[in-house]
């Protein structure tokens, strides 16, 4: 099976290092229901992992949930809400929707306010090695001077004129510099201040993520993902912040879905271009359909979603869900007695669909491509059970296939 690894930009041979595969996946930042683009990175993720597991693989599925972050405090206190009601109540949104979409649970989903003591002591270890200081504030950040190989993950090379500090957390790509790890509290007015052996303060984002994954998944693992937009920073500072701390690899592949795009143009809030679940589901898609509009573009294509869209492949998994009726009804009550030459042209097709299956997905996941040959094996058996031509163990047969592909996408009722 080959990946595409963003940090070599090319496919790779997927080849885990223990017999349990290490996945690590960035969770929400927890202070709004995630929109649309978000849960097209978290459906890919349920695919990829599902897949994995149909090759033979254990996983370990660790996701965090970012309840400690600028975004979380500010919106708390722009709600007069404390930031653990609003990041619970999110939490639980998140959760319920995901699972709605046929996602499964991650075996793990470390809160960051739970682990504050993990990252704190992550934090001084790199200042014991050098690899951070502390600033006239009492702030913690991370010289990214000192790594060599600071920007390999998304091939920018900072340009360090002068020393550069960056204290918010949501920076963009050309603000490279030495980016914040340890906020010192001042004053306890959001209440989100630890007492721990680096002070009274709180984590930042950028060390949260490798505190945690580390913790769960070791100091190595295998797989990390996330959206294209962790790519720089979030992931680069990750992979600084781990191997520095480590001397180790951290993650083998690194792998990101692409961005989504709402009628052509990048959601935002402010500017009112933002489509959630609910919308959908108001508009009377079930969520089923819903995850197969998210995986009809490949992950590594930026998508771009219009209602259009979502409406063609509704009526398309539809149409294949009432085929799909009409075959089971020939499996349970079929009295066509078939021949033994068509029971063979009934394996013959179910082999071909698993071995187009098991082809595209192992060439970086190609499940846009499978979806369409799924429905090729349906509407044959389908075209037989309408002329009442389809004798029972064909009909099982083709349901058996079909079952082991939506095993993986999970788009069919079946
Ligand atoms: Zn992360």
């Amino acid at each position: 099976m080959k990946l595409f690894n963003t940090y070599s930009r090319s496919k790779e041979r997927f080849l885990p290092k223990g017999k349990t595969v290490g996945f690590y996946t960035c969770g929400p930042t927890v202070y709004a229901p995630p929109h649309i683009g978000n849960y097209r990175t978290y459906v890919w993720e349920d695919v990829i992992r599902r897949y994995l597991g149909h090759c033979g693989w254990k996983i370990r599925h660790v996701m965090n949930i970012t309840d400690l972050d600028d975004i979380v405090l500010r919106e708390a206190k722009k709600k007069g809400v404390g930031w653990k009601r609003l990041a619970r109540k999110y939490e639980k949104v998140f959760l319920k929707e995901k699972r709605s979409l046929g996602c499964l649970d991650a075996q793990a989903y470390p809160r960051a306010s739970e682990h504050v003591l993990g990252m704190a002591r992550l934090a001084q270890k790199l200042l014991r090695k050098g690899h951070a200081y502390k600033d006239e504030k009492g702030d913690v950040y991370f010289d990214i001077s000192k790594f060599g190989l600071y920007g390999k993950l998304s091939h920018f090379s900072p340009v360090m004129k002068a020393k550069k500090k960056i204290s918010r957390q949501d920076y963009w790509q050309h603000e490279a510099g030495d980016f914040i790890l340890w906020i010192k509290c001042r004053a306890n007015g959001s209440g989100a201040c630890w007492n721990t052996p680096l002070g009274y303060g709180r984590p930042a984002w950028n060390i949260e993520c490798p505190a945690m994954s580390m913790k769960y998944l070791g100091e190595e693992f295998d797989i990390h993902m996330g959206g294209t937009d962790n790519v720089f920073s979030h992931h680069e500072n990750e992979i600084a912040v781990a191997k520095c701390a480590t001397g180790k690899g951290f993650v083998r592949y690194w792998m990101h879905v692409k961005h989504l795009l709402l009628n052509g143009k990048k959601m935002s809030k402010s500017k009112g271009n933002v489509i959630v679940l609910a919308d959908l589901l108001q508009r009377g898609y079930s969520a089923r359909e819903v995850r197969a509009a998210l995986l009809s573009v490949h992950y590594r294509r930026r998508m771009n979603f219009t209602l259009a869209r979502m409406e063609r492949i509704a009526q398309y998994v539809r149409r294949v869900g009432t085929a799909l009726r009409r075959v089971e009804k020939a499996a349970q009550k079929g009295a066509y007695a078939e021949n033994a030459r068509e029971l063979a042209a009934a394996k013959r097709k179910g082999k071909d669909a698993l071995e187009c299956f098991e082809y595209n997905m192992n060439d970086d996941f190609n499940a846009p491509h499978v979806m369409l040959h799924c429905c090729n094996l349906v509407c044959w058996a389908d075209g037989k059970a309408k002329i009442r031509k389809l004798g029972r163990k064909s009909a099982l047969l083709v349901l058996k296939t079909v079952r082991e592909m939506n095993s993986v996408l999970n788009v069919l009722e079946i």
